[in-house]
């Protein structure tokens, strides 16, 4: 078998233009563009360009977007003081803080110093719990863009065994419950996992989020497996690598994720959907 690819970058441009058309639509009817606030604290390369194609796509789609670009000397009080402003602020609908924050600054309080109905990105605690009540407001952005690339397999998701390798708080446990809400039977592997190899060859859906180039190969997986590649990994030639070795997975595979390209372009997507969701919130209530 060869595995038909799983375009990410394509979909995510569909997504774009068709976000575009709605921010048209909003001014035709006399309301504001959606505008997200993005905080990069210190200087991570990866962390700039992420935040640089997050920027790139609110102005592709005409999103009001402001930068916050803050030294690595920044306290943790000057960075809650910020989004307080940025919470009040309502020309500001969703607030982005791109982690990793420095070391002396505490993610979890300042994730949850935003306002839950402008948290984007969907990792405060509020927004987590409603994922997990089956009840959920702003999805966390990674784990929605892969929902998204499922569902345009057209491939029926209901019972389907699902094992995500990965457990962060970020891509691996919202995508274990994304998965079971479209009513999977989930595992979630993690490095004290024993016998990996038993849990993938019977997965029908694998998503592969450990932070390890080429960490899962085509003979680990089962022949027909759905491959949602996670993984950003730089290689020392400079080139990007998923966390699933390509080549070896799309012979068994039917279909896969490709890295760059796949899931990557749809966090961002997520991101802008998520935007537009949270300026519509605000608009209900106003
Ligand atoms: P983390 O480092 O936070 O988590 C990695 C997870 O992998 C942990 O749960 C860890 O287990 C598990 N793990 C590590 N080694 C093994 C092993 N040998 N066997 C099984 N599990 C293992 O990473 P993230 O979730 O933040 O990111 C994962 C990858 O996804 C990275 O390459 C990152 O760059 C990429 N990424 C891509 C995004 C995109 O938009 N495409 C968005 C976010 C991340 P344990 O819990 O036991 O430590």
């Amino acid at each position: 078998m060869t595995a038909k690819i799983l375009d990410g970058k394509a979909l995510a441009s569909r997504i774009r233009q068709s976000l575009k058309e709605k921010v048209d639509l909003r001014a035709a009817q006399g309301l504001k563009a959606p505008g997200l606030a993005v905080i990069l604290v210190g200087h991570n390369p990866a962390s700039e360009v992420y935040v640089r194609n997050k920027r790139n796509a609110c102005k592709e789609v005409g999103f009001h977007s402001v930068s916050h670009n803050l030294s690595k000397e920044t306290s943790e009080k000057e960075l809650l003081s910020l989004i307080d402003e940025l919470n009040r602020d309502s020309s500001v609908n969703g607030i982005l803080v791109q982690l990793p924050l420095p070391g002396h600054i505490d993610e979890n309080k300042v994730t949850e110093s935003i306002f839950p109905e402008k948290d984007v990105d969907g990792f405060h605690p509020y927004n987590i719990g409603r994922l997990t009540l089956k009840m959920p407001l702003l999805r966390p952005c990674t784990p929605k863009g892969i929902m998204t690339l499922l569902n345009e397999t057209g491939i029926d998701l209901i019972g389907k065994e699902a094992v995500i390798v990965g457990a962060s708080n970020i891509v691996g446990r919202p995508a274990a419950l994304e998965l079971l809400m479209a009513r999977c039977t989930v595992t979630v592997c993690h490095s004290k996992t024993g016998n990996l190899d038993a849990h993938l060859k019977r997965a029908d859906i694998i998503v592969a989020a450990v932070g390890i180039p080429g960490f899962i190969r085509g003979e680990q997986i089962k022949e027909g497996a759905i491959i949602i590649d996670v993984g950003i990994n730089r290689l020392e030639s400079g080139k990007l690598a998923g966390d699933v070795d390509f080549d070896s997975a799309s012979q068994r595979a039917s279909w896969i994720t490709p890295v760059p390209g796949g899931v990557g372009p749809m966090t961002v997507a997520s991101l802008l959907e998520n935007t537009l969701q949270a300026a519509e919130l605000l608009d209900q209530k106003t």
